[in-house]
C-alpha cells in the first residue's frame, strides 16, 4: 500500500510553467527569443520559494512575484513537473484523500498541452492516470473516471454521447453530488485514451453548437479510486481532479461583446472565486468562500481539509502584460 500522507494542514502550491516559443513566434520576433519571464539560475530547481521576474522587452517595465516553484522553457518535458509536484499527491488518493491540480493561464499559454501533452510527450493527465493504474494493480483498487465541463456556471457530462446538463446538489452533511454524472471504469491506458478522447471531441462543440468552447469552459477530469481499506470488506474512496481551466482574460485588453462578454464575465468571476478560496486556505482564514462560484462549490470536497492541491500557472513567454495578469493572480492566491 502506498504511504499514507502526513495529516498536516494542506496548502495549495502555486507554481509557474513557461512554454517554449513556437516556431512561428520566433520567426515573427526576428529570432529574438528572450522570454519575458525568468527566475535566478540559483532558484531554478528550488521547490521552496522562487522570485519570478517579469520584464517587458519593449518598455523595460518589470515586476516580480513570489511563488512556490518555477519550470522554464528548458524543461520541455512534463515528467519533471509530474514527478515533483503531482506524483506526491497520488498515494493519498488510495487512502481516501482528495486532490486537485489546476492549469491556469491565458488562452494559448499551454494549459491544455500541460494537462494532456501529445502522443510523444504525455501530459499530467495521462501521467497521473498511468501512475494510478499501476498502484491499482498492486493494491487491488479500482479506478473510474468522470469528465465534465463547467460552462457559464453549468455542468455538462462529457461522457454522455450528447452532453447533458447535470445538477449540483449538497446533502445534509455538506457533501457535494453531481447528480447522475457518469463514471467509467478504467483498467488500462488504452481504455483511458479511448474514453478521454471521446470526451475531448464532445468538449469542442458540446451543448452550445458553437465551435470550440473548450478554452471558454473549465474541463474537469476526475479519477476516482476505490481501495480495500484493510479491515473487513469496506472500501475507501479518494478522488483526483485534473482541471484545464478556462482562459483568463484581461477585460481591459479584450473587446468582447454579447455572449463573449457574458462568458468572459463568468470565467473571470469563477477564477477570482477560485483564487479567493486558495488564498483563504493558504492563509488559514476561518471562512473559505466556496459558495462564490459553481466551480469552487463543486470542488469544495477536494480543496482544503486534508485535500492537497496544486495550481500550475501557465505562461506564454512572448506576452508580458498577459503574464503579469496571470502571475499576479497566482501570487495573490498564495500568501499574505
Ligand atoms: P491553452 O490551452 O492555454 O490555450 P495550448 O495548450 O493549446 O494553450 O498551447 C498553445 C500552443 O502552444 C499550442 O500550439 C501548443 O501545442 C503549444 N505548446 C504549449 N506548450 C508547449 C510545450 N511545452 N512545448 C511545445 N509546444 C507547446
Ligand atoms: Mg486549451
Amino acid at each position: 500500500t502506498p504511504a499514507k500522507p502526513s495529516s498536516s494542514i494542506a496548502k495549495v502550491r502555486v507554481i509557474i510553467r513557461v512554454r517554449p516559443f513556437l516556431p512561428h513566434e520566433i520567426a515573427t520576433r526576428n529570432g529574438n527569443s528572450t522570454p519575458c519571464v525568468s527566475v535566478l539560475d540559483s532558484e531554478i530547481n528550488s521547490t521552496q520559494e522562487v522570485t519570478v521576474h517579469l520584464k517587458d522587452p519593449e518598455t523595460s517595465r518589470n515586476e516580480c512575484y513570489k511563488l512556490d516553484s518555477f519550470f522554464g522553457q528548458e524543461d520541455n518535458n512534463l515528467s519533471k513537473i509530474f514527478d515533483r509536484e503531482v506524483g506526491p499527491l497520488i498515494p493519498g488518493i488510495f487512502h481516501g484523500c482528495n486532490a486537485t491540480v489546476f492549469a491556469y493561464g491565458a488562452t494559448g499559454s499551454g494549459k491544455t498541452y500541460t494537462m494532456q501533452g501529445t502522443d510523444e510527450i504525455p501530459g499530467l493527465i495521462p501521467l497521473a492516470m498511468s501512475t494510478v493504474l499501476s498502484l491499482c494493480q498492486s493494491t487491488g483498487s479500482i479506478a473510474e473516471i468522470s469528465y465534465y465541463e463547467v460552462y457559464m456556471d453549468r455542468c455538462y457530462d462529457l461522457m454522455e454521447v450528447k452532453p447533458q446538463e447535470i445538477s449540483v446538489m449538497e446533502d445534509k452533511d455538506g457533501e457535494i453530488h453531481l447528480k447522475g454524472l457518469s463514471r467509467v471504469p478504467v483498467n488500462s491506458m488504452s481504455e483511458f485514451h479511448e474514453a478521454f478522447s471521446c470526451g475531448n471531441q464532445r468538449r469542442k462543440v458540446a451543448h452550445t453548437g458553437l465551435n470550440d468552447v473548450s478554452s471558454r469552459s473549465h474541463g474537469v477530469l476526475a479519477i476516482t479510486v476505490s481501495s480495500p481499506c484493510g479491515e473487513g470488506s469496506g472500501l475507501v474512496t479518494g478522488k483526483l481532479n485534473l482541471i484545464d481551466l478556462a482562459g483568463n482574460e484581461d477585460n481591459r485588453r479584450t473587446c468582447n461583446e454579447g455572449i463573449r462578454l457574458q462568458e468572459s464575465a463568468k470565467i473571470n468571476q469563477s477564477l477570482f472565486a477560485l483564487s479567493n478560496v486558495i488564498y483563504a486556505l493558504n492563509n488559514n482564514r476561518p471562512r473559505v468562500p466556496y459558495r462564490e462560484s459553481k466551480l469552487t462549490r463543486i470542488l469544495q470536497d477536494s480543496l482544503g481539509g486534508t485535500s492537497h492541491a496544486l495550481m500550475v500557472a501557465c505562461l506564454n513567454p512572448g506576452e508580458y502584460q498577459e503574464s503579469v495578469h496571470t502571475v499576479s493572480l497566482a501570487a495573490r492566491s498564495r500568501h499574505i
